[in-house]
């Protein structure tokens, strides 16, 4: 069954009408994560999520797989080591997706990192995550340093190391996840949300759900009930009454957007902040994102909001280490906030506490997931897919090491020769061929059935064909979901967003239906969120 939104009913229907083995909760990397696995292992699975697929903390990461050099400093060599490895998983199985990265990690006079102590944790780096050849780390001296980043507080700068890691699409990594585990039988849905879990004999049996569309309820059951919800995890254990000392620590991390002319950076940097925290640049698609912040968070999960102290704080790291670039809070074009679902650790502070993953199985049956990153969300599914196995008596291997995800391709170097071919492509039809890098690094192989309905559909921007794919195979509801998550384009090229909208709302009028009203509603919510890109709290 294709993956869409307008066969909604019809996954309602099965989710209610039939008994999974497992049913998971959040539609988040980690949740997509679980069904693939599962549904790989022979499990009949079904996974729901209450808002679009990656709208909580998997869309507003920093966008790296990285084996996190920064828990070197808090001697989590474990971690280090994990998500290390999992990088080059990662890069094999979507390497449109997951693509390698320089970074510079800059050291300067009254820096926080010495030569020798950069020079060897960036060597214990390589090692563990198994790097090997030129991509090795290499120490730079003051020259080499300032002709790779001229913007450097040439002053300062001692040198530095330059070294491999990975960025990627967050969201669009778990929505491919999903859409593989869909093809292989997961029943999933968006905006569906779980309101409650339901018992039986003490066993937590499966959950009562709402379609947040249309206010349908229904219900869900499953022998295995996986809560994969972020940092939302705690509202479950708590309803299930099996929240113990070991709580979610809700952490904010703030990036903002600026225009590559504003801040023309010549790859990404990894440099330290005064406050003896670490902090990226990295150049994308014209522009330039910064982040992160890293601040205790109270307030609410679905929208966590950029405050002016966050920008603030941004704005001066980077004054602070590149003097020549004057940014402003008015270059500030986008920006979004993310909320890390840590597990509390008593007395650390937000950037001292583990990113470390905890598998949780209460005395109800209720089997939590939580904390953990993006680059290790295959190895947190094994983990739980290794508990349900033991639960239930029977071995069944992990197949997901080496599984191509949707639009992957068999060997990483066959990338630049697709690449050459969609540029052919484009120009045969008269488009730019620039688009090409735009289309791959998203879409990877599908790029040619997009490019099939922009010709088959006469369609006269590039644009109306990527949204008639994503309503077709991604299941967008809103535009929202669209210009969000599946193509990133409120992120970094939100100028052209409105002028977007009005290409792509007849193709989601005639797709799916919509009536006159809720086009206008639509495109009132894409104008409000237009409004507040450069308006902070
Ligand atoms: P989420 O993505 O939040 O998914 C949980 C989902 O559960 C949500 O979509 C939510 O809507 C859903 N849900 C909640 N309640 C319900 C309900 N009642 N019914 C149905 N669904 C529900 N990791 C990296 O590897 N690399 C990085 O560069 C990186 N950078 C980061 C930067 C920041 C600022 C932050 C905050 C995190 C970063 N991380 C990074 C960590 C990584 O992003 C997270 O570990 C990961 O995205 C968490 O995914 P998740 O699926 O567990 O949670």
């Amino acid at each position: 069954m294709p993956y869409n939104s307008t066969n909604r009913q019809e996954i309602i229907n099965d989710l209610s009408s039939q008994q999974y083995d497992i049913l998971v909760i959040g539609g988040g990397i980690t949740g997509a994560g679980v069904a693939l696995d599962a549904v790989t292992r022979g499990f009949t699975v079904a996974l729901v999520e209450m808002q679009d697929f990656a709208a909580g903390t998997s869309s507003r990461s920093t966008k790296l797989v990285h084996g996190g050099l920064r828990y070197l400093k808090n001697f989590e060599l474990d971690i280090v080591r994990e998500t290390g490895l999992e990088r080059a998983v990662a890069y094999r199985n979507a390497p449109h997706l997951v693509r390698p990265e320089k970074m510079l990690l800059p050291l300067t006079e009254n820096g926080s990192y010495g030569k020798w102590s950069t020079s060897f944790g960036l060597w214990l780096y390589d090692v563990l995550a198994g790097v090997k050849g030129s991509d090795k780390r290499k120490m730079l001296n003051r020259k080499q340093t300032l002709e790779k980043e001229p913007l450097l507080r040439d002053e300062e700068v001692i040198g530095s190391g330059y070294y491999a890691e990975y960025r990627t699409d967050d969201a669009r990594l778990t929505i491919e996840v999903l859409k593989t585990a869909t093809a292989k039988g997961v029943k999933g849905l968006n905006y569906l949300k779980v309101n409650e879990l339901i018992y039986e004999k003490g066993e937590v049996c499966g959950t009562d759900c709402v379609d947040v569309l249309t206010n349908q309820t229904l219900t869900i059951k499953a022998d295995y009930i996986v809560n994969a919800t972020g940092p939302w995890v705690d509202m479950f254990r708590s309803q299930d009454i099996s929240l113990n000392e070991k709580r979610i620590h809700l952490t904010k991390g703030v990036h903002i957007v600026v225009s590559h002319d504003k801040f023309p950076i010549r790859q990404s940097i990894y440099f330290d902040v005064g406050d003896g925290r670490m902090i990226f640049a990295i150049p994308r698609e014209g522009k330039t994102y910064i982040g992160t912040t890293d601040t205790n968070y109270r307030g609410s999960k679905s929208n966590p909001k950029v405050t002016k102290e966050d920008v603030a704080y941004l704005l001066k790291a980077v004054d602070d280490m590149f003097p020549a670039i004057s940014l402003e809070s008015a270059d500030v074009e986008s920006s979004w906030a993310g909320l890390r679902p840590l597990i509390h650790e008593q007395g650390k502070d937000p950037s001292e506490i583990s990113r470390g993953d905890e598998v949780f199985e209460s005395e109800s049956g209720l089997i939590t997931i939580a904390g953990g990153k993006l680059t290790g969300y295959r190895l947190m599914a094994k983990k739980v897919l290794r508990l349900i196995c033991e639960r239930k008596g029977i071995t069944r291997k992990c197949r997901t090491r080496r599984m191509r995800l949707t639009g992957g391709f068999q060997k990483p170097k066959e990338v630049p020769a697709y690449l050459k071919d969609v540029e052919r492509k484009l120009k045969e039809i008269n488009l730019d061929v620039s688009k090409a890098f735009y289309l791959v690094h998203r879409y990877g192989k599908q790029t040619d059935e997009i490019l099939h309905i922009f010709k088959e559909k006469n369609f006269s921007n590039l644009v109306q064909a990527e949204a008639y794919f994503t309503i077709q195979h991604e299941a967008v509801v809103h535009l929202e979901d669209f210009f969000a998550r599946r193509t990133s384009k409120l992120l970094f090229d939100v100028g052209h967003v409105a002028e977007e909208v009005g290409l792509v709302l007849p193709v989601f009028e005639d797709l799916l239906g919509w009536s006159e009203t809720r086009c206008e509603e639509e495109k009132g919510e894409m104008r409000e969120r237009l409004e507040g890109v450069g308006e902070f709290e």
